[in-house]
């Protein structure tokens, strides 16, 4: 048994390093992130019905409808919001915890919210198993933002808007950048990248994603049955 296992093991470190290569394909450049995924083994926050998928560059569903984000996209969106160690950053869909994960490693201090509580639960498990205790979540609503925390140096959503969310917007720092996916519900959406200084902000539309859309309240059920 134990032979099996570690043989699922190697074949899915082998998977994580093609991952990190073809992530370097894409033209994510920068060092840090690249090292941030080959730190994080993706499986991990995969549900173990889509464990051999776990390096496919696709998301996979985790639940309540809901899904992993394709790491290509996280990468791609964490090169776009550009990172630094003494950063702060606000994340809003924190999912499975993968991405929550990846940015613990490129940032001080990264703050995560999500409002199915099933999944913010095992997230918060995930995260302490992988020993990323710069990490602060919140189970909520993150169209609000998390007032008291802000104003954040950099904010990344892991669901779409139809329109820029004037309230994260709100909550973002002087010089800070905002990443999220902009356009309709069931379509073709722009990752953009707002950038706030002290004149206004600059927009910039980026490349095209499929994300499920941001949901504002809470879910009125949570439990184990729909999911
Ligand atoms: N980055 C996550 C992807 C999560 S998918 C990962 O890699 O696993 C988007 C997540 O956003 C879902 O978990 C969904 O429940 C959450 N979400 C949607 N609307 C939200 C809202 N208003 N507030 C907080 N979380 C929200």
């Amino acid at each position: 048994m134990l032979i099996g296992e570690e043989k699922i093991s190697e074949a899915l470190a082998a998977q994580q390093i093609r991952l990190v290569m073809s992530l370097r394909q894409a033209g994510v450049t920068d060092a840090k992130i690249i090292s941030a995924f080959e730190r994080i083994p993706r499986d991990f926050f995969v549900p173990p019905t889509f464990q051999d998928r776990s390096y496919d560059e696709t998301a996979l569903p985790i639940g309540m409808g809901q899904t992993i984000s394709d790491p290509n996209v996280v990468a791609r969106m964490i090169s776009a919001l550009g990172t630094g160690k003494r950063l702060k950053v606000l994340e809003i869909g924190t999912g499975s915890g993968y991405q929550t994960a990846i940015l613990s490693h490129l940032y001080r201090r990264v703050y995560s919210i999500e409002r199915h509580s099933t999944l913010l639960a095992d997230a918060k498990a995930r995260l302490e198993f992988v020993k990323c205790f710069n990490v602060t979540t919140q189970l909520g609503d993150g169209q609000k933002g998390w007032p008291v925390q802000s104003p954040f140096d950099r904010i990344i959503i892991a669901a779409s808007s139809q329109n820029i969310p004037d309230i994260l917007l709100g909550q973002l720092a002087e010089d800070g950048v905002m990443v999220t996916p902009v356009g309709p519900e069931h379509g073709v959406q722009k990752v953009t990248r707002i950038a706030k200084n002290r004149d206004g902000i600059d927009v910039q539309d980026l490349f095209d994603v499929r994300f499920l859309p941001l949901i504002g309240g809470m879910p009125e059920t949570d439990g184990i049955t729909s999911r």
